[in-house]
């Protein structure tokens, strides 16, 4: 590893954090010209983003523009010029040129034609070495400096010990906080936090939930999906929120699409009241008046059970939570049943902790930030990716805004150089 910057006409760069985003600005800055190692505390690069493609990678998504940029919610001023520079289409026309080709689904989600990470980031790595590249793994940034002629000064702790390295500039990369076992632990938060840069508190994004199961609940009915059903809640400003999906009921609570879908304005809830109450609809197919005259209907000596089942289709983990949310004395009263089957309230009390959810809102504030991504703070050390303070739903945001971010912190490095 380099451990001084050497008199050479071309630019020396650090990119520390071998994910999506810390690969991106490498790619930018390595086609500029600049000299570019790519540091990573883990044994390899991006292995949250092969973790990504375990389930299918969704690289992006082909809705319009302006519903895309709404996924970034209050942050969507600050993610749109991203966009505009690397957005869904050009990162898929990125991707193309990787040789992965790319399909659309029903949904309007872009994957790879076979859905893996692997042969993408496999090609990727390949191209940047071909680049000039160089990669350094199992070397943790611990810290930087400004010497006292105003060099900027990278520390590493490895497994030979310390290693100082002297670079122009720096782009971190290092993830949200999520998933520390594939790297991203949140670590540099503190880091950040002496240097005085304003962070917003990492927190879980598209996340589970906690619920009061009963043991009952827990033993039977923990891993079992709830299909096709309709949630709701209202925000703290009195705002519906209504999707439609499905979800899995776990041991301690729920998780899934329709849970993520939703929990931004969950966890935000949670927060500010100590509870979110979800208005689950059972049976979003069939409106209130069917729904309350299949009740109704005399069931002779049938079960109530057998009764949901053969007039309406309700049986199994649909029941078991219609039992758990609904008062006993519900059950014998037509109407009362009726309206839980249509709006059940699920009380949630928690989020699940940040380690296990899929990203991380929260992390180094725009305000901080120039508009090249560099720290006001400390010239030189630009951010990108995860650790910056935006949350998006799954459906390729999270790794379209890494990708664009990285791209804008290359392409604010080479500008910063330039000048
Ligand atoms: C199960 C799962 C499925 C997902 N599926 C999708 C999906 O289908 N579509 C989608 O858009 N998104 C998906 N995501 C989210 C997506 O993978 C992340 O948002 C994305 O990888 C973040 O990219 P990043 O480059 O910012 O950070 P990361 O990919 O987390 O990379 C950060 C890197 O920094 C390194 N690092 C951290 N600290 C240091 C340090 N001090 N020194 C040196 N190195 C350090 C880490 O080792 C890591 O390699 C999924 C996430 C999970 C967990």
């Amino acid at each position: 590893m380099p451990t001084t910057c050497t008199a050479s006409a071309r630019p020396v760069v650090a990119v520390v954090g071998a994910g999506p985003a810390g690969l991106m600005a490498a790619e930018v800055l390595a086609s500029g010209g600049a000299s570019v190692d790519v540091y990573d505390a883990m044994p390899s690069a991006g292995r949250k983003l092969l973790m990504a493609g375990r389930g299918g990678l969704n690289i992006t998504h082909a809705e319009p523009d302006e519903d895309f940029r709404s996924r970034y919610g209050a942050r969507q001023s600050e993610i749109a010029p991203l966009l505009d520079a690397f957005g869904p289409a050009a990162l898929r026309e990125w991707v193309h040129k990787l040789g992965v080709t790319t399909f659309v689904g029903s949904s309007g989600r872009v994957f790879p034609t076979d859905m893996k990470a692997a042969p993408l980031l496999r090609a990727w790595l390949q191209r940047l070495r071909a680049a000039g590249v160089r990669f350094h793994v199992r070397h943790r940034c611990c810290g930087w400096m400004r010497t006292g002629d105003g060099t900027l000064q990278l520390a590493f702790s490895t497994a030979q010990g310390e290693q100082r390295l002297q670079v122009q500039a720096v782009v971190l990369a290092l993830g949200g906080g999520s998933w520390a076992r594939l790297g991203s632990d949140g670590k540099w938060f503190a880091l950040l936090e002496q240097a005085g840069i304003e962070l917003a508190p990492l927190r879980p994004a598209n996340c589970g939930f906690e619920a009061a199961w009963s043991q009952h609940l827990r033993e039977r009915f923990a891993g079992q999906p709830i299909k096709a059903v309709s949630a709701s809640l209202l925000d703290a400003n009195g705002v519906e929120h209504r999707r439609r999906g499905e979800f899995m009921l776990t041991a301690t609570g729920v998780e899934g699409g329709l849970i993520y879908a939703l929990s931004a304005v969950l966890r935000d809830t949670i927060e500010a009241t100590g509870s979110a109450t979800l208005n689950l609809d059972l049976l979003p197919e069939h409106d209130a008046a069917r729904v309350l005259a299949e009740v109704g209907r005399a069931r002779g000596a049938r079960s109530l059970a057998s009764h949901l089942q053969s007039r309406l289709h309700l049986k199994g983990a649909k029941v078991a939570l219609l039992r758990e949310c609904l008062a006993a004395d519900a059950f014998a009263d037509p109407a009362r049943l009726a309206a839980g089957i249509k709006a059940l309230p699920l009380r949630l009390l928690a989020t699940r902790p940040l380690d296990e959810a899929i990203s991380s809102a929260g992390g180094v504030c725009f305000a901080a930030l120039d508009e090249r991504l560099m720290l006001k703070k400390l010239p030189g050390v630009f951010c990108a990716g995860e650790m910056l303070d935006w949350e998006a739903p799954t459906g390729g945001y999270l790794l379209t805004a890494c990708l664009a971010s990285g791209h804008a912190a290359g392409r604010g490095v080479r500008a910063w150089l330039r000048n």
